[in-house]
């Protein structure tokens, strides 16, 4: 939490936005404690899901292409794999996913590519990049881009809110669960890698 542009208010209100906009209750999916539901959530989103195996940017390019849309390819090797990618146009987006990756990896990704439609593709990326909404492919390797580090803190505010996270902390913290079984415990009921659960584990023993 010690990354000052890191604004965890904003995140949690476009978490907020992105559950009601779909006419669910945030609350009530926090209380239940299961899994979020993200397929559900985004019926209720001008979101496609199109998941390739190997995923590339050269890939989405001619997926965008198939679909009738011109788009050019972002800077960087065309190549390279990607495990998730996002274009839209402010109002509505394509969100591409690795097929190649586990469940658990592909929810993240998701997670994360939703949390750059709703802070990063709207109108005020329009504005700060200039350029006509249409034409805007996000793409962004650098894992210092601060966009990036906001979709990745979207994704765990969306898949692994505190309360929902708060079980297993307080077991880990009262020595009831030992460190490894309590990241398998989080990861099994979240429905995230173990990587993750690791992550928020961490971030909540810095935080509490
Ligand atoms: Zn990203």
């Amino acid at each position: 939490m010690d990354i000052p542009y890191l604004d965890l208010t904003r995140i949690r209100s476009a978490v907020e936005t992105f559950v009601s906009r779909a006419g669910a209750d945030w609350s009530a999916i926090k209380r239940a404690g299961k899994a979020v539901p993200l397929g559900d959530l985004l019926d209720g989103h001008p979101l496609c899901l199109v998941e390739v195996k190997n995923l590339t940017p050269q890939a989405v390019a001619l997926r965008l292409q198939q679909r009738g849309i011109d788009a050019a390819l972002p800077a960087g090797n065309p190549r390279q794999p990607l495990a998730g990618f996002v274009y839209g146009d402010g109002l509505r987006a394509l969100i591409f996913l690795n097929r190649d990756d586990p469940f658990a990896r592909r929810r993240f990704s998701l997670a994360h590519e939703i949390g750059h439609f709703m802070m990063h593709g709207g109108g005020a990326l329009a504005r700060a990049t200039a350029q006509p909404a249409k034409k805007q492919m996000e793409y962004n390797p650098d894992r210092d881009d601060p966009r990036e580090i906001e979709a990745h803190a979207f994704a765990a505010e969306l898949l692994m809110p505190w309360e929902m996270v708060a079980h297993e902390a307080a077991a880990l913290r009262a020595g009831t669960l030992g460190p490894q079984r309590a990241i398998l415990a989080l990861a099994a009921r979240l429905q995230v890698s173990r990587q993750a659960a690791a992550r928020r584990l961490a971030e909540w023993r810095g935080v509490a």
